[in-house]
C-alpha cells in the first residue's frame, strides 16, 4: 500500500521485535512446560497495567521467572527471542497489584518502553481484553476456554474454535486546498481537545471507502486523493487504526452533532497559536492521530498539550 510517498514509521504501539512463533502453539502442553521453566520470562497484567521500571529515564517492563501461581491463572505465548527465551503473557486481578515496580498502563508507557517491551504489552493487552470478552460460544452459547497457547477459545460444547478478533478502523489527516487540517472533537472530549476523525470499517469495505464515508458523514465533507499514511494495534480494546491522508473536495462542515461537538480547518500558524494560548488539548503521544498531526505540522507539538 505504501507506494513512493513517505509512511509513518516507527509508530509506538507497533515496533514489536518477539517471534510470534505461531506454529509453536499447537505443541502439546507448551505453556504447562514453560511455566516449569526458570528461564522463561513472565509478563503480568492486571487490570490494564503492567510493572514498570524506571531507572535512569530508561523504562523497562518488569520481567519475572514463572511463580506458582501462574498456572492458575489466564495465561499466553507472546513468542521467543533470538536467544530463545519464551516469553509468556499471564492476566492477574486486582489482588495482584502489589510489588515494588509501579503498575502502568500502555496508554502511559507505550511511548517510552523498548521496542520488545512495547510490542509485548500491547499483545498481552490485546488479547486480554478479548478473552475476557468472548467467554461464550456465539455459536451456541456454551462457555469457551482457551487453546493452543492462548491464542485461541473452543467452545467446550461443539469444539468451535474462536480466534482473537482485531476490528479495524481508520482515521485522516483532511487537508483543504490551503494545506489546513481538519481537526474535530467527538462529544465525550473536554473543550479544546481536538483530533484528526476516525471510524469503524464496516462490513464489505475497502479502507480507502471507509475514510470517504466516515468524513462525509461525521463532518458532510468530500474526500478524494486517498492515501496510506501507517498503521498501529490500538488494544483499546480491540483496534488497528489504519492511517491515510486525504484531499477535501470543498471546505464547508455539515456536522452530524451526534458524532462531532466541532469541527474547524487549522492552518500551522492557527495550531501554533492555540498551543501557545494553551487552549489546545492534542492526542497523546502514544496514539497515531498525535503523530499524524505532528507529520502535516512538520515537526512536534511539545507546548502546552497533554501527553
Ligand atoms: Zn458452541
Amino acid at each position: 500500500m505504501s507506494g513512493s510517498f513517505e509512511t509513518l514509521q516507527d509508530l509506538s504501539l507497533a515496533r514489536g521485535t518477539l517471534d510470534r512463533a505461531g506454529l509453536r502453539r499447537r505443541e502439546p502442553n507448551l505453556l504447562p512446560l514453560l511455566l516449569k521453566d526458570p528461564l522463561t520470562r513472565i509478563l503480568e497484567l492486571v487490570e490494564g497495567r503492567a510493572q514498570v521500571i524506571e531507572s535512569d529515564r530508561d523504562f523497562a517492563l518488569f520481567l519475572r521467572a514463572p511463580a506458582e501461581q501462574d498456572e492458575f491463572r489466564l495465561s499466553v505465548f507472546l513468542g521467543q527471542d533470538g536467544h530463545g527465551t519464551a516469553y509468556l503473557g499471564v492476566v492477574g486481578d486486582a489482588k495482584d497489584l502489589s510489588g515494588t515496580a509501579p503498575w502502568r498502563t500502555l496508554r502511559e508507557v507505550g511511548v517510552l518502553l523498548s521496542d520488545r517491551d512495547a510490542g509485548m504489552f500491547v499483545t498481552l493487552q490485546g488479547l486480554a481484553n478479548w478473552h475476557a470478552s468472548h467467554t461464550h460460544c456465539p455459536s451456541c452459547g456454551a462457555r469457551t476456554e482457551p487453546d493452543q497457547a492462548g491464542w485461541i477459545r473452543r467452545c467446550t460444547r461443539d469444539g468451535t474454535e474462536h480466534y482473537p478478533r482485531t476490528d479495524p478502523a481508520v482515521i485522516m489527516a483532511v487537508t483543504d486546498a490551503s494545506d489546513r487540517l481538519l481537526l474535530a472533537r467527538s462529544p465525550h472530549w473536554p473543550e479544546g481537545r481536538l483530533s484528526v476523525v476516525a471510524g469503524f470499517v464496516e462490513p464489505g469495505e475497502s479502507l480507502e471507502a471507509a475514510v470517504a464515508r466516515e468524513v462525509f458523514e461525521e463532518v458532510g465533507v468530500v474526500v478524494e486523493e486517498v492515501r496510506y499514511l501507517g498503521n498501529q494495534p490500538w488494544p483499546f480494546p480491540s483496534s488497528l487504526m489504519v492511517g491515510f491522508t486525504g484531499r477535501a473536495v470543498d471546505t464547508t462542515l455539515r456536522l452530524d452533532q451526534e458524532e462531532i461537538a466541532e469541527a474547524m480547518w487549522v492552518s500551522r500558524e492557527d495550531l501554533r497559536e492555540m498551543v501557545g494560548a494553551g487552549s489546545f488539548g492534542i492526542s497523546p503521544t502514544v496514539s497515531i492521530a498525535r503523530r499524524m498531526i505532528e507529520h502535516w505540522y512538520g515537526g512536534p507539538i511539545d507546548r502546552g498539550v497533554t501527553t
